[in-house]
């Protein structure tokens, strides 16, 4: 079986993992972690970075330190893995599900501005209150789908306007770009990513905060690290233990040092399965925005206009012919722990979430089984 996505270790990371061993640095301490976090800085433009457990404990972290508290309201796309929403629920806030706009699968500017001024009005103290419900409006979460970035500059001016704080879920986008440069340049006070198993670099599990606010990545780390003052056991906060640990770093460093080429070899199959879609009458390519260019981290087709029938029997398909191909997130509106949140949709999360069909693009794969996983499609094609 191609399988859709997996970890690509030929660098150093044997050698740093044995270096951990030897100097016993196995757990929290150890050199490799703040080598992570400054190599990941730099790689993305922040002035400031703090590496975490996972990126979901990542998102949770940020909500706390921008002041995300019980009952609060955090708008989020509709259109996003899990763990966008999870993270807001387990500040015990509430997510306030947009839909993403039909073009580029991120959270729809235009949709944020409407949804705001129609339920929302600000107190005198600034807050912004859901007026239906009293509660307040505590961030703004946009996601940066397929690595592919929002329209930060629109969302980070609707936010300023609300004086909302924007968080952004970068999770699967480090190598992004917007508007020509790393993302470090956009205005979101924090930006979160993940290097779990099946993102553009893996830690093994792992997260990281980053921004260019210095006082609040101080309470960042803070919060992070136990919300211990000082060496001695003096805790002022409910803070977590979500650490990341020398070992994940370690892989981290030495999957950094491969960046460049990962994301080569993903931009280069991201543009093949785009040019064959192309060229395919009833198959579309994946979103692409003129603000951003991804980092490929999923390329694959868009099924626009498919029945569910006709998908399902292509996947059945390609898993009959040894290629992995699974349809993408479910939107969170569907899910059953978010089925009475708050919602603005406009139905392009439910026309087009089954229709997002990701092929194998591990940094891996070779040429010759992305032509068999594009000769499968086409004989797909042909006999149906
Ligand atoms: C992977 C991912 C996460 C979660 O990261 P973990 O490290 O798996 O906790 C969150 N949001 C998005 C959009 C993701 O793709």
């Amino acid at each position: 079986m191609i399988p859709l996505a997996i970890p690509n270790m030929v660098g150093n990371e044997g050698k740093y993992l044995a270096k951990c061993i030897e100097d016993n640095f196995v757990s929290t301490v150890g050199p490799f972690v703040s080598e992570f976090e400054n190599q990941l800085a730099k790689a993305t433009d922040f002035q400031h970075a703090v590496v975490t457990s996972q990126g979901t404990t990542a998102l949770h972290a940020g909500l706390v330190a921008l002041g995300v508290d019980t009952n609060d309201l955090v708008i989020i796309p509709s259109l996003t893995f899990i763990a966008t929403a999870n993270s807001v629920a387990h500040c015990k806030a509430i997510p306030w599900l947009l839909d993403v706009a039909k073009d580029t699968w991120t959270l729809d500017p235009e949709l944020l501005e409407q949804a705001l001024e129609e339920n929302c009005e600000r107190s005198v103290d600034g807050i912004t209150i859901y007026k239906a419900t009293g509660q307040r409006v505590s961030a703004i979460m946009p996601v940066y789908a397929m690595g592919l970035a929002p329209d930060m500059d629109r969302i980070c001016d609707i936010a300023e306007k609300w004086g909302i704080p924007v968080i952004a879920d970068a999770a699967a986008a480090l190598g992004t770009t917007y508007k020509g440069k790393p993302i470090g340049s956009t205005r979101a006070a924090l930006t979160v990513m993940s290097f779990n198993g099946n993102k553009i670099i893996t830690s093994g599990g792992g997260g990281a905060l980053l921004s260019n606010d210095k006082a609040l990545m101080d309470s960042v780390r803070h919060l992070t690290n136990t919300a211990r003052k000082g060496p001695g056991y003096d805790h002022d906060v409910v803070g977590f233990n979500y650490r990341m640990t020398n070992i994940q770093a370690a892989v981290g460093v030495a999957q950094l040092e491969n960046l460049e080429m990962f994301l080569t070899a993903k931009r280069t199959i991201g543009h093949r399965y785009a040019e064959a879609a192309n060229d395919l009458e009833t198959i579309a390519p994946f979103a692409t925005a003129p603000w951003s260019e991804g980092n490929y981290w999923f390329s694959g087709i868009f099924l626009e206009n498919w029945e569910s029938e006709k998908i399902a029997k292509l996947s059945a398909y390609f898993k009959d012919n040894g290629v992995d191909a699974r349809a993408f997130w479910k939107p969170i509106h569907l899910q059953k722990p978010y089925l009475h949140a708050p919602t603005n949709l406009t139905g392009v999360s439910d026309s087009i979430w089954e229709r997002i069909l990701p092929l194998p693009c591990s940094t891996q794969l070779t040429v010759d089984e992305q032509s068999h996983v594009l000769e499968t499609l086409k004989n797909f094609l042909s006999e149906n």
